[in-house]
């Protein structure tokens, strides 16, 4: 556990929205401060799905990430001067970029521990394939186990045969994933009330399997899509274990245990600052996501650093040159 009791002086705007810890949130005696080691690099903005939450880490028009020498130095840097120990691949769908398996060697040699974001819609051979290369974990995105549903969250339009095509495929891959001893978690958004239902089946398979199981709200809905996690709590009539709160993130998850025994996690976002970035932002009154980790993403003629989800001007996205003198980086530091 990583001691940073400074970051408990933060302020919450959606604990209050969790009827079941209403008042008691922030007395809780069982925080935990972990250190922010996490850096997310998006490798590709390529996706078979077109989920309707998807936040594409900010950038819809980002490149596939180019795997050179400037990148490999920057990603060092990371790794020695920010402490960063683990990279977690996002995207798109990590697996449709094509040098997956180079990247994930580049970075367990620098020393990082490596996991992705992954909705599970690949050849099931890649997966020993990505483990050999040194893949720690996967975090597969379930959000429903009905077929119609399924279709029914995607942009394009999609049928039936699709539906139980791209469920079963996950599925499966989902257990070879856990054959091949990778480390798996399952991540559900819940958006709206039609979700609730589906959060509850998965809760439940996650327990068959003896899968990590963790909840999520949609940013884009912000406190609407919170009320609807209280929904699921309620059902469960789950009670709070403890709390894990990032340092110098916004990010923090509630540990939660459901009546009939299973823990499973909420991941919570907290009103984090960092200054030298949020000082003066126009979009601080419709701040989604506040100040996160760092980003890693490939620009049209290099790879850049991004601080923000939500702009796309400096000092949100810089070079790794720029951001190594940067202000921010000291703050961060
Ligand atoms: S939009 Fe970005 S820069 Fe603005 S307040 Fe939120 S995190 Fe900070």
């Amino acid at each position: 556990m990583y001691n940073a009791t400074n970051t408990l002086k933060c302020t919450e705007r959606n604990s209050d929205i969790f009827s079941c810890f209403k008042n008691t949130l922030w007395q809780f005696d069982r925080i935990q401060v972990l250190k922010n080691d996490t850096l997310r690099i998006k490798v590709t903005n390529n996706c078979p799905l077109t989920c309707n939450f998807c936040h594409h880490e900010g950038n819809l028009k980002s490149k596939n990430l180019v795997l050179n020498q400037d990148l490999i130095h920057g990603l060092k840097r990371l790794h020695t001067e920010l402490k960063l120990m683990q990279a977690h691949l996002t995207g798109g769908e990590p697996t449709s970029y094509p040098h997956c398996r180079e990247l994930i060697s580049e970075l367990k040699s620098i020393g990082y521990r490596v996991k992705m974001t992954s909705n599970g819609q690949f050849d099931s051979d890649l997966i020993m394939q990505l483990k050999n290369a040194g893949l720690d974990g996967v975090n597969f995105s379930v959000h429903t186990l009905d077929p119609q549903k399924l279709c029914s969250l995607q942009i394009q339009q999609k049928n039936n045969v699709w539906g139980l095509h791209a469920l079963n495929r996950q599925l499966r891959n989902i257990q070879k994933a856990l054959e091949s001893g990778l480390e798996v978690k399952i991540n559900t958004v819940v958006q709206n009330d039609s979700d609730i239902h589906d959060t509850l089946k998965i809760k439940d398979h996650c327990k068959n399997m003896g899968v990590s199981f963790r909840i999520l709200n949609d940013l884009k809905q912000g406190s609407f899509s919170i009320k609807r996690i209280d929904e699921v709590l309620k059902s469960m009539s789950a009670r709070l274990e403890c709390i894990n709160l990032v340092d110098k993130s916004s990010s923090y998850s509630l540990i939660m245990i459901s009546q009939d025994g299973f823990k499973f996690k909420i991941k919570c976002i907290r009103k984090n600052i960092l200054e030298t970035l949020c000082e003066g932002c126009k979009e601080r009154n419709n701040c989604m996501e506040w100040f996160y980790g760092i980003r890693i993403e490939q620009a049209d003629d290099t790879a850049v650093v991004r601080l923000c989800m939500q702009r796309q001007d400096y000092p949100a996205i810089q070079t790794f040159e720029e951001f190594f003198t940067s202000k921010q980086f000291w703050e961060i530091l």
